[in-house]
């Protein structure tokens, strides 16, 4: 690499200009929603595989001069990873690094909330897909519901704010979930984010006519409760789309991979559990970072690393094309 392109910022060949990584911290989980991992008999990563926390704080340092500031937190369930407010506090101590998420299925919440936020995470999302405690079970195949419901109110009297609800709608058995959710913005102060369901299940069981498409998700909430306007002054860039009930009250985001994927505005790059770079979701290639922090490679040949992923990065997922292939990690191993 030359000294004149070491801190240029990570452009591909689209023009697309990359400042937010997805770290997943582990790929173990304590639940087993059944369309992100197979239902039993896991193989998960051996732990001595999984990056320390020293390891992606120094992957962090390498890409935030190549203009990396915003990281979210992902797994698996990132909660299971033992002191993941280390991590955090170590990131936050970056002072280029200006905003730092988390997604989590709350089920460890309650106990974590407080430390993290201390830690200086200032932005959580919890998924849940359904208010229905026995439809909750259908989907992640484990109990918890309570405790998700208890993590959502931890975090928000630990002051994280707006605590925002991850959905996966996804058709023939969520759509009664869709007014209560509503109902659920509106009285409990957490905005809900509809996610369409993407194929990234472990059983390979995705089907277009399985997604809920957020067109449908407007017109029921508009019809069964209120209106849904869209907020004013929003960045389109943004992968969420955000509306809110004509009264002001209860904000509803949609992220619509599917029906308008954002492919054309995606900033994004990620690094898996086991250390492998990869500059999208559906990516079907992956750079062993992990070799290079373990091995004896220096700060400019790992830039170099992340300069060619993204230099790769193709210009959209296909999943509305012939041409899509899943890839073969499901979600909780890639770090949704
Ligand atoms: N365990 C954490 C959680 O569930 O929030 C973090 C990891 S999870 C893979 C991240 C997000 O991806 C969750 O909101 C989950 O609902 C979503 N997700 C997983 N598989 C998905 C799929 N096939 N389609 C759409 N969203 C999915
Ligand atoms: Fe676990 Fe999250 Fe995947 Fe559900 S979506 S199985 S909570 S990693």
């Amino acid at each position: 690499m030359s000294a004149s392109n070491a801190l240029l910022p990570l452009v591909d060949s689209f023009g697309r200009v990359h400042t937010n990584l997805r770290i997943s911290v582990t790929d173990r989980c304590n639940i087993r929603c059944f369309y992100c991992m197979p239902a039993e008999n896991v193989q998960f990563m051996n732990r001595r595989e999984l990056l320390t926390f020293e390891e992606i704080e120094r992957f962090v340092r390498v890409a935030v001069p190549l203009g990396l500031n915003q990281i979210r937190l992902t797994g698996g369930e990132p909660l299971v990873r033992k002191d993941l407010h280390v991590l955090v506090a170590k990131l936050a101590a970056i002072p280029e690094i200006i905003d730092i998420g988390l997604t989590t299925n709350g089920i460890l919440l309650a106990d974590q909330a407080k430390l993290l936020y201390e830690a200086g995470l200032r932005r959580i999302n919890v998924s849940l897909d359904a208010l229905d405690p026995k439809k909750f079970e259908e989907i992640t195949r484990r109990t918890g519901y309570e405790k998700v419901l208890e993590g959502i109110v931890a975090a928000q009297e630990a002051g994280f704010s707006p605590v925002k609800v991850n959905a996966v709608a996804i058709r023939g058995l969520t759509e009664p979930e869709l007014v209560p959710f509503g109902h659920f913005a509106r009285k409990a102060g957490v905005e809900i984010r509809f996610i369409e369901f993407m194929p990234l299940d472990a059983d390979n069981a995705w089907e277009r006519e399985k997604v809920l498409f957020a067109h449908e998700i407007i017109e029921t909430l508009s019809r069964e409760i209120m209106p849904l306007v869209p907020v004013a002054g929003q960045n389109r860039n943004a992968p969420a789309t955000e509306y809110v009930f004509e009264d002001g009250v209860g904000r509803i985001g949609f992220i619509s991979s599917v029906s308008q994927p954002f492919c054309g505005s995606c900033d994004r790059f990620r690094i898996t559990a086991d250390g492998k770079l990869r500059n999208c979701l559906f990516s079907l290639d992956e750079t062993d970072v992990k070799s290079l922090l373990r091995g004896e490679a220096d700060d400019a040949t790992i830039a170099q690393a992340i300069r060619d992923s993204i230099a790769a990065k193709k210009e959209g997922h296909e999943i509305n094309t012939a041409r899509f292939i899943q890839p073969l990690r499901p979600m909780h191993s890639i770090g949704g």
